[in-house]
């Protein structure tokens, strides 16, 4: 094969080595923000409890209140009773104990009620306070192995553009101006194969020409569709 094109076809599997560490680092990125967010969920929670908790707090304090004045109010009709004369009258201010004792059987149910909600949601919290501290834990630990792992393919990225600087100066300068005026907008895919007369960057037909300039092996060869620089795949060279 054409040494150009030979160490062309190398340039562009380097660059196609760095373009997938890219992703990589990501999805190691990704585990560790998907951890702050699954804390930060947890935070919010416990947040929205708290505001709960204090809520049904004032809740049973208002309750409170009513039973202090409902109370009162259950003496004066007792005091009431005694200078009753008709029955008439003992039969109404009877009414108005009846309901003055059912509103205090409620109440008390009520304050019971939210105080029960508040015992809840206090251990719901405290539990949630221990998953934030486990939770926080692991992310740490997570940081500190992702950092390295981050560390290790930054530096495979730069092991990588050492070897390609190397073999960059090695290029025929006009040519590299070339390839990498392709490399601008193809990215990983400036250098492609040709399979069954198809380029395998844009996968279009080549036209005839262009298949036997590139079968000829003599020069770098583009695509006449796409400009990508092209070579023969090994496997169908000897059909
Ligand atoms: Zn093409």
């Amino acid at each position: 094969m054409n040494k150009n094109l030979e160490q062309l076809i190398e340039l562009s599997k380097l660059n196609q080595q760095i373009d997938e560490i890219g992703p990589q680092i990501k999805a190691h990125e990704h585990k560790l923000e998907k951890k702050a967010s699954q804390i930060e969920g947890i935070k919010l929670d416990f947040e929205r409890t708290k505001q709960t908790i204090a809520d049904t707090q004032i809740s049973v304090k208002t309750n409170n209140t009513h039973l202090k004045e409902l109370n009162k109010k259950l003496k004066e009709i007792t005091k009431k009773t005694n200078k009753l004369k008709t029955q008439k009258e003992v039969n109404a201010v009877q009414i108005e104990e009846d309901i003055a004792r059912q509103s205090i059987s409620f109440t008390n149910d009520e304050i019971e009620r939210l105080q029960n909600i508040v015992q809840l949601k206090k251990t719901q919290n405290k539990e949630r306070q221990e998953k934030i501290k486990e939770e926080k834990k692991l992310h740490d630990d997570m940081t500190k192995v992702v950092k390295l792992e981050i560390k290790e393919l930054n530096a495979k990225i730069d092991e990588i553009n050492k070897v390609k600087s190397t073999l960059s100066q090695k290029v025929d300068a006009k040519l590299l101006v070339f390839y990498e005026s392709i490399e601008n907008w193809a990215k990983e895919t400036a250098v492609v194969k040709v399979r069954n007369k198809a380029c395998y960057g844009c996968f279009m037909k080549l036209d005839n020409k262009t298949y036997s300039m590139l079968k000829l092996e003599n020069e770098v060869v583009n695509c006449d569709n796409c400009g990508r620089i092209i070579y023969l795949d090994d496997e169908k060279k000897l059909d």
